[in-house]
């Protein structure tokens, strides 16, 4: 059977979605992850994009250790060599160079002519190679260029030194019979295309990116671009588990595979939503809240009977397990410390005391403590700002129906000193953020505002997730806790402390790089 690398560029295109933005802890986090489901190679960021995206690529490098790590970078030297800065400490330092090759962006974005853009493109690899072990070579906007340009165009970059040749979809436009062409064609007329591996990169503004992706497959790719859940800019990028698993469940047609881990699937699908606040919606295929439920009574006598009679994923595939009691009010420091291990958390001796004392209150309040319950404290640990400039000490609520809600906060601000305050709202939450708002001394926009419980039950954990815009910024936040008003107002100071956090390394406003 064939192997197919997966390529995930969660981390880099994943990130360029609208409202997503990723602290440096957060990265790192869903890295260890990526590298636990086993993907091949990680696309950890833009290294010449900021000193924020510098530093988390560089983190990521040096830490993970099964999969490739990999960054990318415009045709230019100055680029090339802040990737580098960023990957050599990495095990395989591998580098993702890419320039625009349709008629479309060779004329009014690059303002080059063909031939130009050849000799920057051979230039830049020649370059890379010089100091990169593994070099990859992307055409931008592939499936909107002329195609013996494009084989032109390969046949030098691979006599370059490029290893691997993405074509990607960049504008989501091509369908499966053309893609399925256009790799067979080159396969057929680039003379040393044996030398590289071909690699496709979808996105999904028509909806097609996985058929498309798995299209490509057909034809001969041997490596597939994509992200976790499909986040991406606009309608996204193609869906990792989605083309993870339907080579797996029709690998009689596909005759391919991933050497993925696929059992972690569930888990890094609901870390990246977490983080990122991007919401899997329940009908979404593989992942989806719904996509293991038989609702339908005739469905439900069927599966029960024989289970593929209408399931042909089991839920044990992905890691979808039945929420199970997995720890109580009496379990011990070391039943906690081998449980956070067996959820694939290294955790430091801090972090796992201070997660103890959050699960051991929480036992006091909650029954049954389950694997997403501990998987929430664990994250929010982990994904917690780097400095907190804002911390919340004691919360206090008034609310009735016949009287105006007010709250008063004592909390900590950036000088270490305690603060207290009090103010009215039309509502509990908003009291809280008001009350908030006047310690802060500074006008915080809320743009939205979600809440979720963590598992189900009237003492579930609740989640909070905010946008806001403070200081001309905008920035998320998360807060998880047993009441919806302690989490409101964690999940608002989270998003205050990440703008403070992120004005530490800020991200220039240069064109936007769409690959
Ligand atoms: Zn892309």
């Amino acid at each position: 059977m064939r192997k197919i690398n997966v390529f995930d560029t969660t981390l880099r295109d994943g990130e360029q979605s609208p409202g997503v933005n990723l602290n440096f802890e957060e990265k790192l986090q869903i890295a260890a992850q990526l590298d636990r489901l086993g993907v091949d190679i990680i696309e950890a960021g833009f290294p010449a994009a900021s000193e924020g995206d510098f530093q988390s690529v560089k983190a990521i490098a040096e830490t993970v250790k099964g999969s490739s790590v990999t960054g990318l970078s415009r045709s230019v030297k100055k680029e090339i060599d802040a990737a580098w800065e960023a990957l050599k400490g990495g095990e395989e330092p591998r580098l993702h160079v890419f320039i625009a090759t349709s008629p479309i962006h060779m004329t009014h974005k690059l303002r080059m002519t063909p031939d130009q853009v050849i000799e920057n493109a051979v230039d830049s690899v020649k370059y890379a190679k010089q100091r990169f072990p593994r070099v990859q070579w992307s055409a931008e906007d592939a499936c909107r260029s002329d195609i013996d340009f494009l084989a032109r165009i390969i046949e030098k970059v691979i006599d370059a030194g490029a290893e691997v040749i993405n074509l990607p979809d960049t504008v989501g436009y091509i369908t499966q019979e053309e893609i399925r062409h256009m790799f067979t064609y080159l396969r057929e007329t680039v003379p040393n295309i044996d030398k590289a591996i071909l690699s496709t990169h979808c996105h999904d503004d028509l909806g097609m990116a996985v058929s498309n992706s798995l299209a490509a497959v057909e034809a001969g790719a041997g490596q597939v671009e994509c992200t976790i859940n499909g986040i991406g800019e606009r309608a996204g990028n193609a869906s990792l588990e989605e083309i993870a698993v339907a080579l797996k469940i029709r690998n009689d047609f596909y005759n391919a595979e991933t050497g993925l881990t696929l059992n972690e699937i569930k888990r890094t699908s609901s870390l990246v939503s977490k983080l990122t606040g991007m919401v899997v919606p329940n009908n979404k295929a593989v992942v989806g809240d719904n996509a293991f439920a038989h609702e339908s009574g005739i469905h439900q006598d069927g599966v029960l009977k024989e289970s593929s009679t209408y399931e042909i994923i089991t839920p044990d595939l992905v890691g979808v397990s039945a929420n199970r009691m997995v720890l109580g009010k009496l379990s011990g420091r070391h039943a906690f410390k081998e449980k956070i291990e067996s959820l694939g958390y290294n955790a430091t001796e801090e972090e796992l005391n201070k997660v103890f004392k959050a699960f051991k209150s929480l036992a006091d309040k909650k029954k049954e403590i389950t694997d997403e319950d501990i998987f929430a404290l664990m994250t929010e640990e982990k994904a917690g700002e780097a400095v907190k400039y804002y911390e919340v000490e004691a919360l206090q609520v008034n609310y009735g129906t016949n009287n105006i809600p007010t709250a008063a906060v004592t909390m900590l601000n950036p000088e270490g000193e305690t603060i207290q305050e009090a103010a009215t709202g039309s509502g509990s939450v908003e009291a809280v953020y008001n009350t908030i708002e006047r310690i802060i001394g500074k006008e915080v926009k809320l743009k939205d505002y979600r809440i979720q419980s963590i598992t189900g039950g009237r003492d579930a954990l609740a989640e909070v997730y905010v946008q806001i815009e403070y200081e001309g910024e905008e920035a998320s936040g998360r807060g998880t806790a047993n009441d919806v008003l302690e989490a409101s107002a964690r999940a608002y100071i989270n998003s205050v402390n990440r703008v403070l956090n992120r004005k530490k390394w800020p991200r220039p406003k240069t064109e936007k790089i769409h690959v």
